[in-house]
């Protein structure tokens, strides 16, 4: 089973009866599974406009004594987070789980955090698996400790753990079926000044009583009987494991598995550190555990050395091989040869491109046209999605991108401060997530840029997710369609019009308009470039719904002077015998690479 299905299935053996999230790698599978079972299970799963109504939605199904589920990655918590720190103040009555998908080495993301740091900060309990198996049996623990502290409880994974696979022993599925009923007590619910404070203490007194639990947690183990020890949590754990068996040297060390991380059971770590020469921590990003450690050895004025980053690498993902080098060093233990052999073959380096015929192509192309004719000197800011490629050659169409909705607030500023002419790009569903306050913002202090939404109906970047403007939910249903036109015009925008990408001089032409029109500064102008995901296109075709008009080479007026390639990047287009060729299976026939030929050398070809 794969990491986030083992989630997923622990949850239905947990009798979760609401799901909500956000997409976003390495989650998005979690809610998805759950998607898939809600109408055997009847359980109620969303994919909600951001990751801070996905959790408003789950407290909401928490407060109502029902169990719920709420996941998203990393940087979505960042999101949540407004909601989170005032959630265990209110505390829940139904078991609510949220987990929090990091990503070390930012394989997907744009930045690498380590969000076991949000236990102490916001004072939920933190829980990590090291297998699929424990995964699907720490989801049933956590929401039961989850009902027992009427606490909201985290559960932190990571991306090698929620996209690999393992056995696991499954139990019964639950079909609870259990109506939600609100039982109304303002005063421990509405967290004004005066309720809060009493709230903050019971708190503190929670977490208290939540490390007592974890203490006596069948989650945390202990083997071995050494004066040398070592810790290790998630799925450092295995990698431990296994180096302690290449290293021969399992009867040297004791080892303390941890899996509930704040707060962290400080019983069973000084017992632990008991008597102990030198202790290794050995964990994935920050220090948590090993400060934890630390501080207790100064509580009890041990003399134990603990250890940790000094051995085992700060940044990036942890690597079986990180952990047996760091594993040798400290244990003095002389390593045969280093586990990661170079490859004989190495594949060419490739930068990531955006899909053939992808019409985000065709925008930014567009936009840099448009920029051209007017002779401006451009700023770029730009956001979360596919289009976020545009950064690379030959588009160069973005000079900075923070988070999710950040393109537009970054633009009322850019605009402001430099008088430049200043455009933004964002998705449809980033624009729905976080880029609509942003933009009421560029009205209520006035600004003047173009903002370019890029709207292919749906969140391509993550899996093909519905969004707001795709007319269909999560569970099925049909549902109206939020046009970001409305939205644009409704926040203020006086200019505002719809184009296709494919069509590119409609599309230039209108950024064009949008330029002169922030240029007399009559507040932000709007162009949404509207065209389905070409990987959408591309099934479409395939399922016989629609039929492409493609593109093909002439190769008499072909000179071979790669122009096409240059201008567009298109992945479809391939160098041949010293001309160009077309991929007939990812060509869309988007026509972008038959506008820019010199030499009329692209011509439509049929399906
Ligand atoms: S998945 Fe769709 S939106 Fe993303 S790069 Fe490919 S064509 Fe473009
Ligand atoms: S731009 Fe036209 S002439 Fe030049 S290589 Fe491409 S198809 Fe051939």
């Amino acid at each position: 089973m794969l990491g986030n299905e083992a989630i997923a299935r622990g949850a239905v053996e947990a009798g979760v009866q609401a799901a909500t999230g956000y997409p976003g790698t390495p989650s998005s599978e979690i809610i998805e599974t759950l998607a898939a079972w809600s109408k055997d299970y009847g359980i109620y799963v969303e994919w909600s406009t951001n990751e801070k109504v996905a959790l408003e939605v789950a407290l909401a199904a928490a407060y109502c004594n029902l169990r719920a589920l709420v996941a998203m990655k990393h940087v979505g918590v960042n999101v949540a987070s407004d909601t989170l720190f005032t959630a265990t103040y209110t505390g829940v009555k139904g078991g609510l789980v949220l987990v929090s998908a990091d990503d070390p080495s930012c394989h997907s993301s744009q930045n690498e955090q380590d969000n076991r740091l949000y236990g102490p900060h916001a004072y939920i309990p933190v829980l990590e698996p090291s297998s699929p198996q424990e995964a699907k049996d720490l989801i049933i623990y956590s929401f039961e400790s989850s009902e027992k502290f009427k606490m909201p409880i985290m559960v932190r994974t990571t991306t090698r753990l929620n996209h690999s696979r393992g056995n696991v022993k499954l139990g019964p599925l639950l079909k609870v079926g259990k109506k939600g009923t609100f039982e109304k007590k303002p005063e421990e619910m509405s967290c004004l000044p005066a309720n809060a404070r009493k709230m903050r203490l019971r708190l503190i007194n929670t977490i208290r009583l939540v490390e007592e639990h974890f203490d006596n947690s069948p989650f945390n183990s202990v083997c071995g009987e050494s004066n040398i020890g070592v810790v290790a949590s998630g799925l450092a754990y295995e990698y431990v494991m296994e180096a302690l068996e290449t290293l021969k040297a399992k009867d040297e060390v004791s080892l303390l598995k941890l899996s509930t991380l704040y707060p962290l059971p400080k019983k069973l770590v000084t017992s632990f550190l008991e008597g102990k020469e030198k202790v290794l921590v050995i964990e994935e990003l920050e220090p948590f555990i090993e400060n934890y450690v630390k501080s207790f050895c100064c509580d009890l004025d041990s003399k134990t050395k603990v250890y940790g980053k000094a051995f085992i690498p700060l940044v990036g993902e942890l690597t079986p091989s990180a952990v047996l080098e760091g594993l040798a060093k400290f244990l003095n233990k002389k390593l045969e040869c280093k586990r990661e052999q170079k490859l004989a073959v190495e594949a060419p380096p490739r930068p990531p491109v955006l899909c053939a015929g992808c019409p985000h192509r065709s925008t930014f192309y567009a936009i840099k046209l448009a920029v051209k004719k007017r002779k401006v000197d451009a700023i770029y800011p730009s956001d979360i999605g596919c289009y976020g490629l545009g950064f690379y050659p030959p588009l160069e169409a973005i000079d900075v991108s923070l988070c999710m909705g950040s393109s537009i607030g970054l633009a009322c500023g850019l605009a402001k401060f430099t008088g430049k002419v200043v455009i933004a790009t964002i998705g449809d569903s980033t624009f729905m997530h976080a880029g609509i306050p942003a933009l009421i913002n560029a009205t209520f202090n006035p600004s003047s840029f173009v903002l370019v939404i890029l709207d292919n109906g749906l969140v391509a970047m993550t899996g093909h997710q519905p969004s707001p403007v795709s007319g269909v939910n999560l569970m099925g249903e049909k549902v109206k369609i939020i046009l970001p036109e409305n939205l644009a015009t409704a926040c203020g925008a006086s200019f505002c019009k719809v184009v296709d990408p494919y069509n590119l001089e409609e599309t230039v032409s209108a950024i064009i308009e949008a330029i002169d029109h922030v240029q007399k500064g009559l507040g932000p102008a709007v162009v949404i470039s509207r065209r389905k995901c070409a990987l959408t296109l591309l099934r479409e075709s395939r399922d016989g719904k629609i039929k492409l008009v493609k593109r093909s080479i002439n190769l008499e007026k072909c000179i071979g002077c790669m122009a096409c390639i240059k201008l567009t990047g298109c992945p479809a287009l391939l160098p041949s015998n010293e001309k160009v060729s077309i991929d007939k299976m990812t060509c869309t026939g988007c026509g972008l690479c038959e506008e820019v030929c010199p030499y009329d050398a692209i011509e439509k070809s049929g399906g």
